[in-house]
């Protein structure tokens, strides 16, 4: 019953069970596989009540064939609802585990040997239970309300429109004996369905957890240029136009900075691609620590990157890139090659009114080109 009432209670599928997609060929094994198990468990209980069945009709409450037949009439329908599971009928519908039809025809099937045995109605009443208990865990409400008429329309029949002494036979000690068993196995089933709905819970839960932070990491992953952790392209430009927007509305300053790596071919040539890439992760992590928390900082292309400076005037935000230079000059990136040096220049601007984000750009790439025609480790104001 554990793996049967675990792929019922599959969360995860069926959270994110996509009406109308195509399935593919394993995910379409996977549910007729479940199916199987879940037909099995109910197989069983049925061999249960029969066995049960088989104590009264030792005891002399019943006659002998009620227990066969109500273990061929429930594994009968097992049979059918494996037929229509295996021939692919039931992936047609929404609700491919049959759960409605399925618990309507068990009532069905208990209602109608309440009739046949009423002597022994207790065990066909307690299935009832059992049914809905199952049939609960993964209705919709419509299905639900469904499975609801059905029963008490069955129930109505049954204790309306006859007389049917319908029993909890205790007068022999194999009776009481038999009768404890249908309390005890009806509670026991009833229990376990209970357990497995909590774990569903617990893990739909933590699956809910996993996925807000998957989703958060996704977006993380989404705005973050993957060599240096600075933000991408898309993710600092997209900020540039916040800034600006920003800066007009509140009437402050804003500047950027073109910010490109000296002579960075020559470090790639000479000490190699992958020590290239340490020295970009290096700049970027040492510019992070160096600028303030307002700030945005991205990577523009290449070895060329963007500083956005919010409600910084032109000479503030030229104190902060002097001061970044002089910080990178000043690294020891010996550390990384014998003999290795790295300038940064710049090419600072900052915000007219009515500037566009493009044109803003441009004269920073401006500014970025004088201070590599004069030399280069220098910030040039456009
Ligand atoms: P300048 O001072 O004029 O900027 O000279 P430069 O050598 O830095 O400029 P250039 O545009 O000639 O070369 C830039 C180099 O940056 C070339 C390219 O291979 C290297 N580069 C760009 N992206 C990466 C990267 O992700 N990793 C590494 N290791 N190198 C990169
Ligand atoms: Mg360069
Ligand atoms: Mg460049």
């Amino acid at each position: 019953m554990g793996t049967a009432a675990s792929a019922l209670l599959d969360p995860i599928a069926a959270e994110l069970e996509v009406v109308g997609r195509p399935r593919t060929a394993t995910e379409l094994l996977r549910r007729a596989r479940q199916r199987r198990q879940i037909q099995g468990m109910i197989g069983i209980s049925y061999v249960i009540d029969a066995l049960i069945l088989l104590i009264y009709s030792k005891a002399g409450t019943i006659p002998a064939f009620i227990g066969p037949s109500f273990a061929a009439t429930g594994l009968f329908t097992v049979a059918c609802n494996i037929a229509l599971s295996e021939t692919g009928v039931t992936e047609r519908f929404k609700d491919h585990y049959f759960i409605a039809p399925q618990s309507i025809v068990g009532m069905a099937v208990a209602l109608a040997f309440t009739y046949i045995a009423p002597q022994v109605g207790v065990v066909f009443l307690c299935t009832l239970f059992i049914i809905f208990n199952f049939a609960s865990l993964r209705s919709t409400p419509r299905q639900a309300a469904a499975v609801w008429t059905a029963m008490t329309l069955g129930l109505a029949g049954l204790f309306m429109l006859t007389d049917k002494p319908i029993s909890i036979p205790h007068a022999t000690e194999l009776e009481r004996f038999a009768t404890m068993l249908v309390f005890a196995l009806a509670i026991g089933r009833c229990m376990f369905l209970g357990m497995f709905s909590s774990t569903m819970r617990r893990s739909l839960y933590n699956s809910g957890l996993k996925l807000k932070e998957a989703y958060r990491r996704i977006e993380e992953l989404a705005e973050l240029d993957e060599l240096t952790g600075s933000y991408n392209r898309r993710c600092i430009m997209r900020m540039l136009d916040e800034e600006i927007a920003s800066a007009r509305r509140l009437k402050t300053a804003c500047s950027i900075a073109l910010i490109d790596l000296d002579w960075f071919k020559r470090i790639n040539d000479t000490y190699g691609h992958p020590t290239g890439d340490e020295v970009l992760r290096t700049f970027a992590i040492t510019t992070f620590a160096n600028i303030r928390t307002i700030d945005r900082f991205g990577r523009y292309g290449g070895e060329e990157f963007l500083l956005v400076m919010p409600d910084t005037p032109n000479d503030g935000a030229a104190r902060i890139l002097e001061r970044l230079r002089l910080i990178i000059s000043g690294l020891d990136w010996s550390a990384f090659s014998s003999g290795m040096q790295l300038t940064i220049s710049a090419g600072l601007t900052t915000l007219r009114p009515d500037e566009t984000p493009d044109t803003l750009l441009a004269r920073a790439d401006g500014a970025l080109y004088s201070a590599k025609a004069r030399g280069r480790n220098q910030i040039a104001c456009a």
